[in-house]
């Protein structure tokens, strides 16, 4: 039986993933390796600080016998392969019974009930509640702490076994039924409270689980419409656009002046709207994981200049003056080249669209010790200062860059986001209304990249 956390199934069980399933099991075999220790340190001190007479050597060889059996789970939890999240729970029981087990025969050992520690039964109950769904198991674990505190209490009270006691006159049978009441009380209550937190926490979770999955859904639906409607509009409109292109070239001389600028900037605007469905099937491409990454190792700047460098048209048509300000060093990365390119040509062309002819955008690599990245510096409207977190909201668009440029669809800089961040990457803003903006994109220089850096003084900057 497979579980899968999209579905009910998995709201039975407690564990959400397998691998929360195997963290318990090695939390367990850790607190054991911590009680071994305490025992085989416990046990001497105990000895010459307080000369009790109890079973000090049995209680060294139990810690003896549960380090190897500690070690035995140890090496079942790392190579057994579990075939369902049902063995790997009967293993968890299978461990709880044998600690219960152990603790009967420890406490036996050194002082049965007369001895405070008893209630370390206590320990391996609680831990149930934690560890397994509903309710069966904890209590069958609770019943069984209670009868075999009780079964050794008795068995030590009609001397039917040695006795170890830590004082020097055994319990009472007042004292030790009084003992016996508030450890069932304490063990069942506490139980009790444990498993309703416990259960409740579960189905909270399992909610929580079950939204998200919807959620996520809901996402990629939602994507896919989206695309769906921008491939739909891709095609009337690039056959739009070539007909306006056929009437410029053909009739342009035929036409009255007035008739001719509005087919020019109908073809303008279509254009843009080509540009703008081109960028809504990327971006919901990439959210759909139909992008697959492609890793390349590129020289940072060669190949920075070179997709900037596709801007050029753009830049000299709106009469903006692009500058590629090269690195003065050689830096060999290895990166995403399509998640890259989309991050350089969204910051590019958006600093080139918001920025008024006459302006200036400067793109920059730069590298330090640790870190290497771009900064795409402009002068145009700038980003109203309350705005700054905003735009990287999808369909985000300020007020001023929607009265400046009215195509847009404010999923660039989302996308933006995304791959940079999916790389461990810092994306920053500064901007001044009015003055101009500048982003800044940041990787981290990983020694495994394999990059190595010489000198180069021939690079500088260069007017595109
Ligand atoms: P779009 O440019 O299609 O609107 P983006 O997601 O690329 O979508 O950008 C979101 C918003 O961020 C823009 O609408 C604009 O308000 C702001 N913005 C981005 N880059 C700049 C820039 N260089 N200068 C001014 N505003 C910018």
């Amino acid at each position: 039986m497979k579980f899968d956390l999209r579905t009910s199934e998995s709201a039975k069980l407690p564990f959400h993933t397998v691998a929360s399933l195997k963290e318990r099991l090695a939390w367990l075999i850790n607190l054991r390796w911590l009680s071994i220790m305490a025992l085989l340190f416990c046990v001497p001190v105990a000895d010459k600080m307080f000369g009790f007479k109890i079973g000090f050597d049995e209680i060294t060889n139990i810690a003896v016998i549960l380090l190897a059996i500690n070690i035995l789970y140890f090496f079942i939890a790392r190579h057994f392969p579990f075939k369902n999240e049902y063995q790997e729970l009967a293993f968890l029981e299978l461990q709880i019974l044998t600690d219960l087990l152990i603790i009967s025969f420890v406490i036996h050992y050194s002082g049965g009930i007369g001895n405070p520690f008893y209630f370390l039964y206590m320990v391996q109950v609680i831990l149930s509640g934690i560890i397994f769904p509903g309710k069966a198991l904890p209590y069958f674990n609770a019943i069984a702490a209670a009868l075999l505190l009780t079964i050794w209490t008795m068995l030590e009270h009609l001397i039917m076994v040695d006795r170890y006691l830590l004082r020097d006159e055994p319990a009472t049978l007042a004292l030790i039924i009084t003992s016996l009441i508030a450890f069932y009380i304490i063990n069942f209550a506490g139980l009790y409270i444990i498993n309703n937190f416990m259960n409740g926490y579960r189905s909270l979770k399992s909610i929580i689980d079950q939204k998200n999955v919807q959620l996520e859904k809901a996402i990629k639906d939602r994507n896919r419409t989206f695309r769906f409607a921008a491939h739909e509009l891709k095609s009337p409109m690039i056959a739009i656009q070539s007909t306006l292109d056929v009437v410029k070239s053909l009739f342009s001389s035929d036409l009255r002046p007035e008739v001719k600028e509005m087919v020019f900037k109908a073809e303008r605007r279509s254009s843009q709207v080509i540009d703008m469905v081109k960028e809504m099937i990327t971006v919901t491409q990439y959210n759909l994981g139909m992008e697959k990454p492609v890793f390349e190792n590129i020289d940072l700047d060669e190949w920075l200049f070179s997709i900037v460098s596709h801007h050029k048209a753009y830049a000299n048509n709106k009469n903006l003056e692009l500058i590629f300000n090269h690195l003065s060093i050689t830096l060999n990365v290895t990166v995403d080249t399509n998640g890259f390119e989309k991050v350089v040509s969204n910051l590019v062309s958006n600093a080139l669209r918001y920025t008024p002819s006459g302006g200036k955008v400067i793109v920059e690599p730069f590298v330090s010790d640790h870190s290497y990245g771009l900064i795409v510096k402009d002068s145009g409207i700038g980003i109203p200062k309350e705005d700054i977190e905003k735009i990287f909201e999808e369909f985000y668009r300020s007020k001023n860059a929607r009265e400046a440029e009215q195509i847009g669809t404010g999923l660039g800089l989302n996308l933006v986001k995304e791959i940079v961040h999916h790389y461990k990457g810092e994306i920053s803003v500064k901007s001044e209304i009015g003055k101009g903006s500048e982003f800044k994109v940041e990787f981290l220089l990983e020694e495994n990249q394999n990059s190595f850096e010489q000198f180069d003084e021939s690079k500088q900057s260069v007017l595109l």
